[in-house]
């Protein structure tokens, strides 16, 4: 970004500030008892002594006076729609507000939709925001979608076959449903690319799905509250952030410090514009890995990779590594059971120590070696790799031993 656009965009970071402390009584309150004073924050670096906002915060604000609590900075007739999310959270909009149509139209242009596609949206259409986010989305792209909407697959199967669907969007697991009810009734389907969302597209499970239906996927990422975040290019190597209307962090969970490229941190929110529930320093708990090489489609936008939920994070060799992230790295290895990785801090070493004991009944010679190379590469910590037999790693075994000195 150059300094002029950074600057802007800081410019707007303070209007929204000052925006919130004036019309939203659940921040003023918090920016108050937090001891802040909006004027006082001229910089970046004082932006980030300001508190964070939890996701947990937002539906037990609004239980306290339903159905916004004192969320709400518009007055209630400017409401154009309200989403809603698990809590329940309701989601206000102004119709002035941005949709996430943009960023999500920035990602479709990455994976190379066409007008020309039919797209099956197979999210949900109710209680849930995306599915009708992402139908506005295609529809607005000028392609013919389809409102699937969640499960019954056979009828499904069906309509995607009769109308030709050449883009299916929805989670990798539904995207497996539907083959093998076309599959049942002697249906071909005809997506050549997927949308793949809401559900982690493990590498071993993208791998299948491709060379099942011909599909290329592409992983995108997004969050209820804040809309859509990120989305895969033709190269397949993270997720281009193509969030619109946000000032985005990514912060060290420990220490709260700003990460740069190569390193994992939190992501925090703050939306941009007027806004009828608008969010300051918005963390709901998503640990991302920045990329540190810029990407080969030429597109120089930051690439992220999710690493996992805050809460089951660790810091291994100081790098941040999920128990999930390991799982969808060794989901390549069919042979392997669960695994549990045990770290300590012997104390005449000078680093930590970390050894990943995987259940495996009957290991090839070199699968040690390629389990550690695969782990190297993709969750970035080097870690002694023990095959043991299956038993010894039950399904209930904590999947993160940690035996350093607190
Ligand atoms: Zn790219």
């Amino acid at each position: 970004m150059s300094r002029s656009a950074s600057d802007s965009a800081w410019e707007r970071v303070r209007e929204a500030l000052a925006r919130v402390e004036r019309a939203s009584p659940f921040y003023r309150a918090k920016l108050a008892a937090a001891g802040v004073r909006v004027a006082a924050v001229r910089t970046p670096d004082d932006f980030r002594r300001l508190p964070l906002t939890r996701k947990s915060e937002l539906p037990a604000a609004q239980q306290t006076a339903p159905p916004y609590g004192p969320l709400l900075a518009v007055a209630p007739e400017r409401i154009a729609s309200v989403a809603v999310s698990p809590g329940p959270l309701f989601i206000p909009r102004t119709a002035e507000e941005p949709t996430g149509i943009e960023a999500l139209h920035e990602s479709l242009r990455h994976m190379g939709v066409r007008c020309d596609d039919v797209a099956h949206v197979t999210l949900s259409y109710h209680v849930m925001p995306g599915g009708l986010r992402m139908h506005r989305a295609f529809e607005a792209f000028g392609c013919r979608v389809i409102n699937g909407g969640i499960g019954n697959s056979e009828l499904q199967a069906q309509i995607a076959s009769t109308l030709g669907a050449t883009v299916y969007v929805g989670t990798p697991s539904f995207l497996g449903t539907l083959a093998d009810a076309a599959a049942q009734q002697g249906r071909a389907l005809s997506y050549r690319l997927g949308f793949s969302t809401a559900e982690a597209l493990t590498p071993a499970l993208r791998a299948a799905l491709q060379a099942r239906l011909g599909i290329e996927l592409f992983d995108h990422c997004g969050e209820a509250v804040i809309g859509p975040l990120a989305g895969e290019c033709s190269a397949h190597e993270g997720m281009h952030l193509h969030a619109r209307e946000m000032w985005i962090e990514f912060l060290d969970p420990d220490s709260g410090a700003p990460v740069g490229p190569g390193d994992s941190g939190e992501v925090v929110v703050t939306q941009l514009g007027e806004r009828a529930m608008p969010l300051l320093r918005y963390a709901p708990g998503d640990v991302f890995r920045l990329a540190g090489e810029p990407c080969t489609c030429g597109d120089p936008s930051p690439r992220v990779s999710f690493v996992g939920q805050v809460g089951g994070i660790r810091k291994i060799k100081g790098v941040l590594v999920h128990p999930a992230q390991v799982k969808n790295a060794l989901s390549v290895f069919p042979e392997l059971g669960n695994f549990q990785i045990v770290v300590d801090h012997p104390p005449e070493a000078r680093y930590d120590r970390a050894v990943i004991r995987i259940g495996c009944d009957a290991p090839q010679t070199d699968l040690a070696a390629r389990i550690r190379e695969r782990l190297r590469a993709h969750v970035l910590i080097q870690m002694d790799v023990e095959l043991v037999p299956s038993v010894q790693v039950p399904s209930q075994a904590e999947p993160v031993i940690d035996k350093r000195a607190k």
